[in-house]
């Protein structure tokens, strides 16, 4: 006889045993008082702030994109009721890509139901589509780009973290006439550091490269009009194809991506995680619209989350906390022991009415264990400065180093090592 659920039983056990096993926390957002939730817990019920959010901007309670919504579903009911070829295709799904194709100045764009699925289908589908290519993915890449690159089949080579001079060495070794496609994100979620995209379009230019960029923590937050770092640095027209997800930012959900004509049309046509699945709903469709255009139009969200991350990291620096150098709006805190980092989390939660969930192995390594902070523009200084003393409240109650007393430890090198596998994993 085969014990069938042993099995199941022992992978869970490993998990605890690496204290790595996830807990989700129950959570109600409350519309209008972002970033306020109710935590329910042991058949309790109480009000915390959440610090750990990719609704970056609030943008999932905004007053225009809920009403999108929800005047949507009065009007066009729940469901999509079909793939986009049977019956799928809602007016307000073709509109939203008409609004992702002008967004990032492309001919075209194609709307998944995730960032996750976009990427997974969309790198799978492209490599497979050029005879014999070959991939050059970074390092850190996410999950979803990793298994569009498995998906495809093709052979892969992995660059160095945002090392340009060895994706020039890959570049340069391989056969000139062999199509190549290079893989990249522009801000990456765990670390907060930008991708040299500039630079990568040159050695694309030279070694005549495709680009696939995945801007997922960027779009809404970066560029005059929200079209990510590609348009705060004028390089969008360098990019063959740019990803993104309605679900971050924008506060609904979904993916995308907005490339030419063909390509898109490519896409549209061979890929199995487009064709062979319901469409996004028309109410999101709609609310996606309206978070989109919203932060086309108007610049404070931006601003003002640009303003609240940069007091959250100076602050807690200055309060000896070890914040890991970031570029972005993205704060991570190093707590570097999974046991620890969980302990951290519950405290912060338990003590402090502060969400923000660990962040272990696989999604970032072994080693660099940590709170990663995602401050918004409805993080006012007050909740900034009730952050800063229940952070340091935390650290010293479980004995977890400050930045004092570690030394070399809160520098980036140490989260570089064991990236080959260890990247690979997200969310
Ligand atoms: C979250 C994430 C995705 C997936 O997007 P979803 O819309 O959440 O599925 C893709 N790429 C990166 C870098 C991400 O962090």
């Amino acid at each position: 006889m085969i014990d069938y659920h042993s099995h199941f039983e022992a992978a869970i056990e490993a998990i605890h045993a690496e204290k790595r096993y996830r807990v989700f926390a129950d959570l109600e957002r409350i519309a209008g008082r972002f970033p306020a939730a109710l935590w329910r817990h042991e058949g309790k019920s109480r009000e915390i702030t959440v610090w750990c959010s990719n609704d970056y901007l609030g943008m999932g309670q905004h007053p225009s994109v809920i009403d999108a919504m929800t005047t949507t579903a009065q009007g066009l009911g729940s469901g999509a009721g079909g793939t986009r070829n049977i019956s799928g295709t809602s007016h307000p799904l073709v509109e939203l890509e008409r609004e992702l194709a002008e967004l990032h100045g492309k001919e075209a764009a194609l709307v998944f139901t995730s960032g996750f699925v976009s990427n997974e289908a969309s790198i799978s589908t492209i490599a497979k589509l050029l005879p014999d290519c070959l991939i050059l993915s970074d390092e850190l890449n996410h999950a979803s780009m990793i298994e569009g690159v498995r998906r495809s089949g093709v052979r892969k080579q992995v660059f160095r973290h945002n090392d340009l001079q060895h994706l020039e060495e890959l570049l340069a070794a391989a056969d000139p006439g062999r199509p190549k496609l290079i893989v990249f994100e522009s801000v990456y979620s765990m670390d907060g550091d930008v991708a040299p995209i500039s630079a990568i379009c040159d050695l694309a230019d030279r070694y005549n490269a495709m680009t696939y960029i995945d801007e997922v923590h960027a779009v809404g937050m970066y560029g005059a009009h929200g079209g990510g770092i590609t348009e705060r640095d004028g390089v969008a027209h360098r990019l063959d194809v740019i990803e993104g997800t309605l679900a971050k930012a924008f506060g609904v959900l979904g993916g995308y991506i907005a490339g030419s004509r063909a390509v898109i049309d490519a896409v549209r046509s061979y890929a199995p995680g487009f064709i062979f699945t319901t469409a996004l709903p028309p109410a999101l469709a709609a609310a996606a619209t309206a978070s989109i255009r919203h932060l086309k139009a108007s610049g404070a969200e931006r601003a003002g989350q640009q303003r609240q991350a940069g007091a959250v990291k100076q602050l807690l620096a200055e309060a000896d906390l070890p914040v890991m150098p970031s570029d972005t709006h993205i704060v991570p805190v190093l707590v570097g022991d999974p046991d620890l980092c969980k302990r951290a989390s519950d405290r912060l939660l338990e003590v402090h009415g502060i969400y923000i969930q660990p962040i272990n192995y696989p999604t970032v390594p072994r080693g660099t264990e940590r709170l990663r902070i995602t401050p918004t523009p409805l993080h006012d200084d007050a909740l900034v400065a009730h952050l800063r003393e229940a952070l340091r409240e935390t650290w010293s109650a479980l004995g977890i180093p400050f930045a004092s007393e570690r030394g070399e430890a809160s520098e980036r090198a140490p989260e570089r090592m064991p990236a080959l596998l260890v990247a690979q994993a997200g969310g």
